[in-house]
């Protein structure tokens, strides 16, 4: 079993830090009139966000640009978290993850991340929230698709491959469970016949993802006991 977590809203909150340093990183690069009106970021690809960002204020996202936003994203970034302690885990995250550490431990469940964020900048968050990125052996990153334009329903069968590489046996998509705020979550997951736990922690409430196609849904992570019986139990 394989149990895939998305990380903003769903793992942890940065407070928005995450989208102050795309705006900061636009305005050193475009200029102090780079804006970010209207912008979708729930549940989307970072590359797909950056290059909407880009269009937005007038710049062609061409591979240059788009190569200079990510590398000012991260430093900007890590400014925000380093200056001020805005990250944090969400209700009942940190419990969770404990207690799936043991079953983690015999292989009888794999943990894994499933997000829009890139390696470096999805790393650093965790850390800002002390969570250990080391915990997810399966990691489906926001510019892992091979496909163009990317997409979030492409990362699941990322995180399959990952799987058989790291832990050398083939999974199916019945065998994953992904846990994540949106219903951009959700549709990547039904896609691949994964089940999906759908949690109410960023901008959509449980009703909303149930009404997507969540398989389960909560308010928040926090009644862990019941979350992990939900996980552990295979039948749907
Ligand atoms: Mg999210």
């Amino acid at each position: 079993m394989l149990i895939l977590f998305d990380i903003d809203a769903t793992l942890l909150t940065t407070s928005r830090a995450g989208v102050y340093a795309m705006l900061d990183a636009g305005r050193d690069l475009h200029g102090e009139a780079f804006h970010i009106e209207n912008m979708d970021f729930a549940g989307r690809l970072d590359p797909l966000i950056i290059a909407d960002m880009l269009r937005l204020n007038g710049v062609e996202p061409d591979a240059a640009r788009m190569a200079a936003f990510r590398e000012r994203y991260g430093r900007r970034l890590e400014e925000r978290l380093t200056a001020s302690p805005v990250a944090r885990a969400l209700p009942g995250v940190l419990e969770l993850l404990e207690r799936l550490d043991p079953r983690a431990a015999t292989g009888a469940v794999s943990l894994g991340l499933l997000t829009g964020n890139f390696p470096e900048t999805g790393e650093r968050k965790l850390r800002a929230a002390l969570i250990e990125p080391e915990r997810f052996t399966v990691r489906a990153w926001g510019c892992d698709s091979p496909h163009d334009p990317p997409a979030r329903e492409h990362l699941p069968a990322v995180a399959m491959t990952r799987h058989r590489e790291v832990h050398g046996r083939e999974i199916r998509g019945e065998d994953i469970t992904i846990i994540g705020d949106t219903p951009h979550d959700v549709s990547c997951a039904l896609a691949h016949g994964c089940r999906v736990l759908g949690v109410g922690t960023g901008g959509f409430s449980a009703d909303d993802l149930m009404g997507v196609g969540a398989h389960h849904a909560v308010d928040s992570l926090a009644d862990v006991e019941a979350i992990e019986a939900w996980l552990i139990n295979t039948t749907r």
